[in-house]
């Protein structure tokens, strides 16, 4: 058993908490109160190879492993957490578009994204269907030799920016999730419009709803065979699950040390409040669970890295990571008095950008669903 990185893994490891601290952290209050979309934060992190992490070499990518995309999120999380969603979504773009995409359809599209110069989303939820992913609307009719997509999704990340989504439709209406095809939909087709969402955090990505009314797509956009949508985006989130618990960890981690400083700095009646007792014990739990959280999530990426099955750890670490990231960033506002409630501390921006990932990409309830059919079979699940 080896419970360290190796020693590449530990230069990656220096090399982005540099650069979050020197690139990110910086300019993240910024972009959140403006809302702008931070295309220069993209393109250092395309220069630094963390949006090609999952793609193909060919393409400018790397091919990289899962517990390098883990360190590359935890770092990048420190210094500004909505540039967490590029490595995630240009890892799942990389992934299902390397793998179940034409040679041209990737050529036209990889290349930018692991640059940082395009921004491709992924179009899973809809108004009427989110835990239950596979009861999908939106539909996509073969004409020919197009598609006719007709549909809406929402709350889609990075879907005001994007130039393209991986967009997932029912090719079959009689079917459930055997019924879904993934689809790259370029996002300046006639056919299309976009609708900003008013998110509490991460509003430098922001998200928004897409409809899609009768939008033609050549047949040669349809990603993989009929039918396998769902089972390539569910592939994905198995591991996009450890990363997003990686994310708010990296947060929560960030928040501690700052505020283990601070309260080693601060004085109340006569002493620092690190000598407190009722100060000092909170930071010593948050630290007990964050290290226990964050080797399960290095355990499932390293099955990952094996191929080995990794779902149950993946659910488990997208329950518990961000509620105990939540947890413990709101324990560090509170340790920083009222100044940890103003926005000259990036506590409440933190706070309202991890609370996103308690939903995103699975509730903690669906999370518990998995475990639970993991622990226990199929035949015990309410539906
Ligand atoms: C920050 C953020 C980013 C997102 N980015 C994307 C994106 O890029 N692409 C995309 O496609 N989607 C995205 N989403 C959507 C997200 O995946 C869904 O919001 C999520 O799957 C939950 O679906 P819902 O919002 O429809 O909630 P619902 O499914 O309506 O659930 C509402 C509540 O009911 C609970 N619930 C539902 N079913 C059960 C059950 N069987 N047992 C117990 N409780 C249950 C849920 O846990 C939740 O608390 C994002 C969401 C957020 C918040």
């Amino acid at each position: 058993m080896e419970f360290a990185f190796s020693p590449e893994q530990e230069e990656l490891v220096r090399t982005l908490r540099a650069f979050a601290r020197r690139e990110l952290a910086p300019r993240s209050a910024h972009y959140d109160r403006s809302g702008e979309f931070p295309w220069d934060l993209w393109r250092a992190m395309g220069e630094l190879g963390l949006l090609g992490l999952r793609a193909p070499v060919q393409y400018g990518g790397q091919d990289a492993d899962m517990v390098t995309m883990g360190i590359a999120i935890e770092e990048v999380a420190r210094g500004d957490f909505a540039c967490t969603y590029g490595i995630q979504l240009a890892g799942l773009a990389g992934e299902i578009l390397g793998k179940n995409g034409s040679a041209e359809l990737c050529t036209r599209w990889l290349p930018g994204t692991v640059a940082g110069e395009i921004v491709v989303a992924l179009g899973l939820t809809e108004p009427g269907a989110g835990s239950d992913a596979a009861n999908l609307a939106c539909r996509a009719e073969r004409q020919g030799d197009e598609y006719v997509i007709t549909g809406e999704k929402s709350g889609i990340s990075l879907a005001m920016a994007a130039q393209a989504v991986i967009l997932f439709a029912k090719t079959d209406v009689t079917a459930k999730a055997r019924g879904i095809t993934a689809f790259l939909v370029p996002l300046d087709l006639p056919g299309v419009a976009r609708q900003r969402l008013g998110d509490m955090g991460t509003r430098a990505v922001g998200r928004a709803v897409l409809s899609l009314d009768h939008v033609r797509i050549p047949a040669s956009h349809r990603l993989g065979p009929e039918g396998t949508g769902f089972y390539q985006v569910m592939q994905g989130f198995d591991y996009n699950r450890l990363l997003i618990a990686l994310a708010c960890l990296g947060v929560a981690e960030i928040s501690l040390e700052e505020t283990i400083a601070y309260v080693k700095d601060r004085r109340a009646f006569g002493k620092t409040l690190a000598t407190f007792e009722g100060v000092s014990f909170p930071l010593a739990e948050a630290a007990t669970l964050i290290d226990a959280a964050r080797w399960l999530c290095y355990r499932g990426l390293w099955l990952a890295d094996r191929g080995e099955k990794y779902t149950k750890e993946s659910a488990m670490a997208k329950w518990w990571a961000p509620k105990l990231a939540v947890e413990t960033i709101h324990q560090c506002l509170l340790l920083h008095g009222h100044y940890g409630y103003t926005d000259e501390l990036p506590f409440a921006q933190r706070l309202r950008d991890v609370i996103g990932l308690e939903i995103g990409d699975g509730t903690a309830e669906v999370m518990k669903i998995v475990v639970a059919r993991e622990l226990m079979g199929r035949e015990f699940l309410p539906y």
